[in-house]
């Protein structure tokens, strides 16, 4: 934690050096001591400071500067560090201007020059000024700040990935806290960049300007390269099928990576609350998961690219070579592809328009707490859409479920319902399907069909969450790599036709039960034709394969 700032303005350097010495010698264990010789420089060196996040506990300043007086500096001083104590240094000849300017100007202390002994002229009063302070003072948060609007999409995918990648942060929606004082400061003292947004501070000063993930990224040290060309094992997707199957292999020495697009986690980061996972008796948050899987994986040496992409691979001898959205190259001699599924869009008028701005699709974890006493509507009937549901009823004043059929029996587990039915704020809407989403900057209303009146009602929505169902992305593995007409990936007996090996197979046995028509290339988790949509199947594809994939090397 950065100790709070003693700042001292005089242009006579003599009398700067000199009080910026006792200064130092006196308080330079508990604060920073920093001292200017322009008030003009010093007035801009707060606003610096007041961008990092920096406290300031004195501002003590020559009466007699060129340019702007001791008393004017303090005073424009305070619209900055309000809560700063202001003191003057003085000569004698001045003490009458001094006094009445401190009436005046609110100022806390006059020092006479010379101040020796400072035992006696300067270091009591400054201790009383300080002690004060210090009653009052509460430590300014030091991690990454981000500056944006609710209905931001941009702001929206930045606090979406810093949370997802358990980056702490904190949130100032500039336009909800306009009229605090605090983020006034903050914006004024940005000046003009505060039209930037959204605005990513970090504690070391440094700022982006509609700062995107990658740039975020970037900054605090997420490894997109890889460490070396070349891996035993490569996994694409750090869901829970890639990472277990990271442990797995890492923890059996092999030499391991994980490219991950987003966020480690994958879908199940996503979800407020896993229940059925074994172990976990009370439930836990995806995010919880994902976190202990990435400490865990890391532990045993696995590298991490993230984010990146994986977008294409080939086939060289024992050589799997993929290519990533960076234009790199890894090369492995397993590759387990675990992406997983993403969601399936809304096909309806106004919502691609509207999202990241009301429209969401997937759990919106980030939002739950900015939807406080609103009407969230939540789209979809199976357990994804549930949990969510059972989240933002802890904020929302009324959840809407919204599903085609005409209960949620028949697509959610029993204990979600159960859960569901207890929840006095979470209302059903059977047989309705979401046409169309207003709003010019964010979502207004939205039109419902209602299947059994044939009506279509057009209610008042600030959010809607979106959970109808997900599919494979995996077009970058076209031409190698064989898929059902979905894109689900085709692994073991799946790729057997009639008996028959894949075409181009040439080794001497079956492909394994995990492998693909590729020998050595694994698909595990939900991109895996017919695998079981859970956590714990993804887990339990990802930590098998390992086992076929120690028989695969033992043979290369
Ligand atoms: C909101 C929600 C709640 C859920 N709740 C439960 C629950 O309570 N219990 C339960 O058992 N299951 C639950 N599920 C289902 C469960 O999360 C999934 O079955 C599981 O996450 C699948 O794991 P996976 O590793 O196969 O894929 P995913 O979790 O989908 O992970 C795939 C990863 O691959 C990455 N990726 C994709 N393409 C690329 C690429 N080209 N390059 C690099 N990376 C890529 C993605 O970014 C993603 O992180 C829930 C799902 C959701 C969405």
């Amino acid at each position: 934690m950065p100790k709070p700032i003693l700042l001292s303005v005089d242009d006579d350097s003599d009398v700067l050096r000199a009080i910026e010495r006792d200064l130092r010698s006196q308080y330079g264990k508990d604060y920073r001591v920093i001292g200017s010789d322009s008030p003009v420089g010093a007035l801009e060196l707060l606003k610096q400071l007041k961008v990092r996040n920096d406290s300031v506990a004195l501002l003590l300043a020559d009466q007699r500067m060129p340019n702007m007086d001791g008393v004017g500096f303090l005073q424009a001083a305070t619209q900055i560090y309000p809560e700063a104590k202001r003191a003057l240094l003085t000569a004698y000849a001045d003490t009458t201007a001094a006094i009445s300017a401190i009436n005046q100007a609110n100022i806390n202390y006059f020092f006479m020059k010379p101040w020796d002994p400072p035992s006696e002229h300067l270091y009591p009063q400054l201790d009383d000024l300080l002690e004060d302070w210090q009653a009052a003072y509460r430590p300014a948060f030091q991690g990454i700040r981000v500056l944006g609007t609710r209905w931001s999409p941009k702001s929206y995918e930045l606090r979406d990935f810093l949370a997802r990648n358990h980056v702490p942060y904190q949130w100032i929606d500039v336009e909800s806290s306009a009229n605090d004082a605090e983020t006034k400061r903050l914006m004024e003292a940005l000046g003009p960049e505060s039209g930037e947004l959204p605005v990513v501070l970090f504690p070391d000063g440094a700022k982006l300007l509609e700062g995107t993930p990658a740039q975020v990224a970037e900054k605090v040290g997420f490894r997109t390269h890889s460490e070396t060309t070349f891996y035993d094992l490569a996994i694409v997707g750090g869901g829970p099928a890639g990472l277990a199957a990271a442990v797995y292999g890492a923890s059996e020495g092999l030499h391991t990576v994980i490219i991950e697009r987003e966020a480690p986690g994958g879908q199940a980061g996503m979800s407020s609350r896993i229940e059925n996972y074994l172990g976990f008796p009370a439930g836990l948050s995806g995010n919880d998961l994902a976190r202990r899987a990435v400490v865990q994986a890391k532990r045993f040496g696995v590298e991490f690219l993230s984010p990146q992409e994986a977008t294409g691979v080939r086939i060289e001898g024992p050589y799997r070579i993929m290519t990533l959205a960076d234009g790199g190259e890894i090369s492995c001699h397993a590759l387990m592809i675990a992406t997983g599924v993403q969601w399936r869009r809304l096909d309806a008028p106004g919502v691609d328009k509207l999202q990241g701005a009301g429209v969401y699709y997937g759990g919106g974890t980030t939002e739950a707490l900015s939807c406080k006493d609103e009407i969230v509507y939540v789209i979809g009937g199976a357990n994804s859409a549930g949990q969510a549901a059972m989240n933002f009823a802890k904020y929302a004043e009324r959840v809407v479920i919204l599903v085609r059929g005409s209960s949620l029996s028949s697509t959610m587990s029993q204990y979600l319902i159960d859960q569901i039915k207890e929840t006095p704020n979470i209302q059903i809407w059977a047989h309705a399907s979401v046409i169309e989403a207003h709003g010019d900057t964010h979502l207004e209303e939205i039109s419902v069909q209602c299947a059994d009146t044939n009506k279509i009602e057009r209610v008042p929505a600030t959010s809607m969450f979106i959970f109808i169902g997900a599919l494979p992305r995996t077009d970058w593995l076209a031409g190698t790599v064989e898929r059902d007409d979905r894109g689900f990936i085709l692994t073991g007996p799946d790729v057997m036709s009639n008996g028959q090996r894949p075409k181009g197979w040439q080794l001497d046995r079956d492909p394994f039960l995990l492998e693909t028509n590729v020998p050595g290339l694994f698909a595990v988790g939900d991109v895996r034709h017919g695998s079981v949509k859970r956590v714990a199947s993804g887990v339990g594809e990802g930590s098998v394969a390992v086992q076929f994939i120690h028989q695969y090397l033992s043979k290369v």
